[in-house]
């Protein structure tokens, strides 16, 4: 395996073309390296085998600056620490330093970075046993968790192919909030909506999002909320900490007069990528909070939840969280 180094700290575009240039010379996969928690662990597991690792440490993408929209953009390279307390973030999107602080541990947030964070990779054990087969990691080759260990594994959004679950709790807060990712590729530029970055597992469970090979995560962008916004995570796991979510909800609501104006709800553990259903969020916009609301919208949110030999439980679990997340977000001061 090959390490490149960059010449000047400052140059995105020399990391992007030399991740394009490997990719087309030696056939093996080229990834980035951000804080290393995913990246390393899997290749020290023999799951990646790059050949060859850009380290992008050093480009100018460590800074949280305010957009002239009124939203703020996030550097790629920026700690999932430094962004969950940073203050901007802490008193306009909460839900979002909540969400990364319940993530992993102290010493895992000083490494993990933004960019690395939306890339994880599932925490199915099949997956990171390379003495198993997997569909995930070797096309074609089978899926053992289908009526195997699937106790963390999703109930939605899932194929006869694969049913790993998205492990991020960022993630999910990301998607409540309608954030945008800004990619660079040795061709341009272009942005793409959280909620069209994900892929579903369908026939190609390898392909996890709509990044090509060789494409850069520069920044992500949070739109700008609404005076009244409100917003919380709730997350529901085996411990109280340094444990994956068997259930998350990430809920926005904008609040006006005693009624939810505008929902946006995202959750975790339970999808296999971040879910969200916007016939959800209508069912709670336009009306005052009620716990008959709060239920008919997460029945709605899992009505597509199919349940595998050892995770049924997670679709009661999944609706009571969403409940009593939603309860929280709009109760009374
Ligand atoms: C013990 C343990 C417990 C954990 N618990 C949780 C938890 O409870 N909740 C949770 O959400 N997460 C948890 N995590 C996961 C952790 O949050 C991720 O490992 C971390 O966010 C990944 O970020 P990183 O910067 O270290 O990524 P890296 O390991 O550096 O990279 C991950 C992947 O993204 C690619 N990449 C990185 N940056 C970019 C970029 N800018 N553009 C394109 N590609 C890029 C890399 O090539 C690699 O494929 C846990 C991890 C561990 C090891
Ligand atoms: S669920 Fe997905 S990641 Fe897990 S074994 Fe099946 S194909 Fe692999």
């Amino acid at each position: 395996m090959e390490m490149f180094q960059l010449r000047r700290a400052d140059d995105v575009a020399q990391a992007v073309n030399a991740a394009a240039y490997a990719e087309d010379r030696q056939g093996a996969p080229v990834r980035f390296l951000a804080g290393g928690t995913t990246l390393i662990d899997l290749m020290k597991l023999d799951v990646e085998r790059p050949g060859m690792v850009v380290d992008i440490n050093r480009l100018p993408l460590d800074r949280i600056e305010p957009t002239p929209e009124g939203g703020v953009r996030i550097g790629a390279t920026v700690r999932n620490a430094d962004l969950a307390h940073d203050p901007v973030i802490r008193e306009r999107y909460p839900v979002l330093s909540q969400a990364l602080l319940s993530g992993a541990s102290a010493q895992l947030r000083n490494m993990a970075t933004t960019g690395g964070n939306l890339l994880q990779r599932t925490r199915c054990v099949y997956f990171r046993d390379v003495a198993m087969p997997c569909n995930k990691r070797e096309p074609g080759s089978g899926c053992p968790a289908i009526g195997g260990y699937n106790r963390n594994l999703a109930v939605l959004g899932t194929s006869d192919a694969c049913i790993a679950s998205n492990p991020s709790d960022m993630n999910v807060a990301l998607m409540a909030l309608g954030a945008a990712i800004e990619i660079q590729g040795a061709d341009g530029a272009r942005t793409v909506g959280i909620d069209d970055f994900f892929l579903l597992p369908g026939d190609t469970p390898q392909r996890e999002t709509v990044l090509a090979p060789g494409e850069l995560i520069t920044h992500v962008t949070l739109p700008p909320l609404p005076a009244g916004t409100r917003s919380h995570y709730l997350k529901l796991r085996d411990r109280a900490s340094y444990e994956f979510a068997l259930a998350s909800a990430a809920v926005v609501v904008t609040m006006a007069n005693g009624s939810i104006r505008t929902a946006r709800v995202a959750m975790g553990g339970i999808g296999t990528r971040p879910w969200r259903v916007p016939s959800a969020e209508l069912l709670l916009a336009g009306g005052a909070p009620s716990a008959a609301v709060f239920e008919a919208a997460a029945r709605e949110l899992l009505r597509d939840a199919r349940p595998q030999s050892e995770n049924a439980f997670k679709i009661e679990l999944a609706r009571r969280c969403l409940v009593h997340a939603l309860n929280t977000v709009t109760a009374t001061d």
